[in-house]
């Protein structure tokens, strides 16, 4: 399967792909995608020829962090091309099995910062509720592989009750990000039941939920969850976009139903190197997001998280990237580059330069093209002029 055409602004399916045309009939039907994932060695073999290094990662893989690809996704893998984009997000690599010594089981600190389980609380305004540790597929790089997938030694544990009291109780908070794992995985009944109840809440202002399902399994949109999550508002949806290819018809169409039912669309991506490590696939890929009306929202610097030294760029890559986008395309098209702080720091906005000098009476600036521009600091008005405008407004006055 070719896919020469990654960087064009143009959506298209890639059903049936690598499965027989006799599929067809099931393949909008999100249970069946989710029945066909392909998540053993010998699934995987039946479909592609992999390199030795994939080999050992499946056979690695299985106390980590469990692998899974839906069927719409897998179709986007290059079969002729083991350094695919696609398939170094999706399927295990030997070098997942090497903690460096500066990764951690959980980088960001979440299991610290959590006072009921499921339940983080970092900012005094805002929580992260994990309701869920499945997706629809895995990402070999994802932050939670600690509890995600079920198959490492530490297991999610989600109290529902006592996170719904806690959040009664902390009348500070205004703010619930519902992720995991994937919370657009559950039935519209059993999400609308988490909704239902946060709504409830008078002092919850905002809702979010944070879903890679428009991606692995756009098929799960349907307008009836459309329609039931639009009793919820204001709710916003956090897209996870890394490369152009991912945004397929199929991609596109749910996003708009979404956008549709008014849920503002965000999307956050995580620099992998040899997968969206350049200024051309980036460009290409907030284009593509603008298209399907989905704004880049965050663009991350990848947590150091065991087994991921592999897929993870120099900091001055992100900035890099920033510097070729800004200015040079559409600003509502631009992310903010973040790091989130090791051990809990929270996230960390990162810029390219752009003061060349600073003094108490200007700032002197490069814009995009490297030209240098003074903008200097306000004047303060003179007291004589001041007096001098005074005599001139009362004279005026008694000119009528
Ligand atoms: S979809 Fe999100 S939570 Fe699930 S594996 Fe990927 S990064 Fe992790």
């Amino acid at each position: 399967m070719g896919h020469s055409n990654d960087l064009e602004p143009s959506f298209r399916s890639h059903s049936p792909g690598y499965w027989p045309e006799s599929v067809m009939p099931h393949w909008d039907d999100a249970t069946w995608q989710l029945k066909n994932r392909v998540s053993t060695l010998a699934a995987l073999e039946e479909r592609l020829t992999l390199t030795d290094e994939e080999r050992a990662g499946v056979l690695l893989a299985g106390n980590k962090l469990a692998m899974s690809i839906t069927p719409h996704f897998f179709n986007l893998i290059d079969a002729q091309n083991p350094d695919c984009p696609i398939r170094r997000q999706v399927i295990p690599r030997i070098e997942e099995g090497w903690d460096a010594p500066e990764e951690m089981a959980d980088p960001c600190g979440e299991d610290s910062h959590m006072p009921v389980p499921g339940l983080v609380h970092r900012y005094p305004d805002r929580v992260l509720f994990l309701v869920t540790d499945r997706c629809a597929s895995y990402c070999r790089y994802c932050t939670r592989s600690r509890v995600v997938s079920g198959v490492g030694d530490q297991h999610l544990e989600t109290q529902w009750e006592p996170a719904f009291r806690y959040l009664e109780q902390h009348t500070e908070i205004r703010d619930v990000l519902l992720s995991g794992g994937d919370p657009l995985l559950f039935s519209d009944a059993k999400l609308e039941k988490i909704l239902a109840r946060l709504r409830a809440i008078p002092h919850l202002q905002f809702l979010r939920i944070g879903s890679r399902i428009p991606i692995f399994l756009p098929q799960r949109i349907t307008p009836e969850l459309c329609t039931m999550l639009q009793k919820y508002h204001p709710l916003f949806i956090s897209i996870h976009t890394n490369h152009p290819r991912e945004l397929t018809l199929e991609v596109k169409q749910g996003l708009e139903r979404l956008a549709n039912a008014g849920i503002p669309l965000g999307n956050q991506s995580v620099i992998l190197k040899g997968v969206n490590d350049s200024v051309e696939v980036q460009k290409a890929l907030v284009h593509k997001l603008l298209m399907c009306r989905v704004r880049p929202y965050y663009l991350y610097q990848c947590d150091m998280i065991r087994g991921s030294s592999h897929l993870r760029t120099p900091v001055s890559r992100g900035v890099e990237i920033i510097d070729g986008l800004r200015g040079h395309t559409t600003g509502y098209a631009i992310p903010q580059f973040v790091i989130d702080g090791p051990g809990g720091g929270g996230k960390i906005p990162l810029n390219p330069n752009y003061i060349v000098h600073r003094d108490p009476d200007k700032t002197v600036l490069r814009n995009y093209e490297g030209e240098i521009f003074e903008y200097p600091e306000p004047s303060p008005i003179p007291a004589s002029e001041l007096l001098r405008l005074r005599d001139q407004a009362t004279s005026s006055c008694g000119a009528h």
